[in-house]
């Protein structure tokens, strides 16, 4: 039996499992850093298969890394399993959590025989926006000795190297001084107006800017009550753009935005977060070959999706990934439209049938993938000159 149906014969012995865990993750939502469940059961399931696992890497109580094989290419393939506040696991992360272990598993029953390590990466916290769970175990060692990376994300289609962009979330808090809002509103300084200035300043900004950048955000606390003057405010907004280069130049503008509503008003203004913004994708050409060719042999083909091939789309730490070594971070579709992600009919679809056959197609392709890496000797020998 050759290596790629060999491994697809041990998925199909975890399949029923591997639908149950990610089913059990979406039931049980957590917050980024809060995991705590999820990376238990995931741990579990890995274990189980034979994995040597250690929990709780880099100071992150809900990362871990889990090992199997002994080969010279090491290849991570990153599982993330956070939610989002009130709205549950309307970004799949059920589905990615659960497709990082089945391709792992699958890869692993063929590892030594063609030269492969694979460690699973208990990747937290994606959603947050600023210095997630990625960023932070890049920084403390959690990717050392892995050559080239990968993930599977659910879409509402499949879409092989979506434009992913930089971007950078912050806290605004400004300071004023309560008062009476009718009696003495001459001693109260408003906090909630500085608010103000800095959203019509961001609207005005938007004329200006390249039309791959964005920035957007939410009221955090917009006062107490309506007869005193709000004296404390706070917001969080994330701003995106094509590239870290470019976000560095977008940030200052914005930055400015809030300050002007400080100066208006006479609040203070503190900003805090955005200092490990999210980088761009960069989608490794080999590795998305070997993958789209995986994916049809699975019977998912890529569509052409028009405008979407160029269009920015969302931002994630696994961009930063890609900047430290080769990645690849396909959207595997769901079939879901019209609902697309961070909606609540996308959580529900997210344990539908075609959430489950993209789980298992996407372990499979990812599989696969790392088996053509690892016995394509140039593409090999790339990835392990990777420092
Ligand atoms: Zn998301
Ligand atoms: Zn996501």
């Amino acid at each position: 039996m050759d290596a790629k149906s060999a491994a697809r014969e041990r998925f199909e012995t975890s399949r029923e499992g591997l639908i149950g865990l990610s089913h059990r993750i979406h039931a049980h939502p957590e917050l980024g850093f809060e995991e705590e469940k999820s990376s238990a059961w995931l741990c579990e399931a890995l274990a189980d298969a034979g994995f040597s696992v250690d929990k709780g890497i880099c100071d992150l109580p809900t990362a871990f890394r889990a090992r199997a094989g002994s080969g010279p290419l090491h290849i991570g393939i990153c599982a993330e399993y956070d939610s989002l506040p009130g709205i549950g696991h309307a970004c799949g992360h059920n589905i990615i959590a659960a497709s990082a272990v089945g391709a792992a598993i699958a890869a692993a029953k063929v590892a030594d025989d063609v030269g492969l390590t694979i460690s699973v990466i208990g990747t937290p916290a994606e959603e947050v926006g600023n210095a997630g769970g990625k960023i932070l175990l890049l920084e403390r060692g959690g990717f050392k000795g892995i050559h080239a990376s990968m993930m599977v994300h659910p879409a509402p289609f499949d879409m092989l190297r979506s434009k992913i962009i930089a971007a950078s979330m912050f806290e605004v808090h400004y300071t004023g001084k309560e008062s009476h809002a009718s009696a003495f509103p001459e001693l109260g300084v408003n906090a909630a107006d500085a608010l103000t200035i800095a959203q019509t300043a961001l609207g005005l900004l938007r004329q200006h800017i390249r039309a791959t950048d964005r920035f957007h955000g939410i009221v955090t606390n917009g006062g107490a009550a309506p007869n005193v003057v709000p004296a404390h405010t706070s917001a969080k907004y994330i701003v995106r753009s094509e590239t870290l280069a470019q976000l560095a130049e977008l940030r200052p503008k914005v930055y400015k935005c809030f300050e002007a509503g400080a100066l208006a008003t006479g609040s203070k203004l503190s900003i805090t977060g955005g200092d490990k913004p999210y980088a761009e994708m960069l989608h490794d050409g080999d590795m998305a070959s070997f993958y789209r060719a995986n994916s049809e042999a699975l019977g998912r083909p890529f569509p052409n999706l028009g405008e979407w091939e160029t269009r920015p789309t969302g931002s994630t730490d696994m961009g930063n990934v890609s900047l430290a070594m080769p990645s690849i971070h396909p959207m595997i579709g769901i079939n879901s439209l019209p609902a697309v992600n961070h909606q609540p009919e996308f959580t529900a679809h997210c344990v539908s049938p075609d959430a489950d056959k993209a789980m298992i197609d996407g372990a499979l392709a990812m599989a696969w993938t790392c088996i053509d890496l690892a016995t394509a000797p140039a593409i090999r020998s790339r990835l392990m000159a990777q420092p």
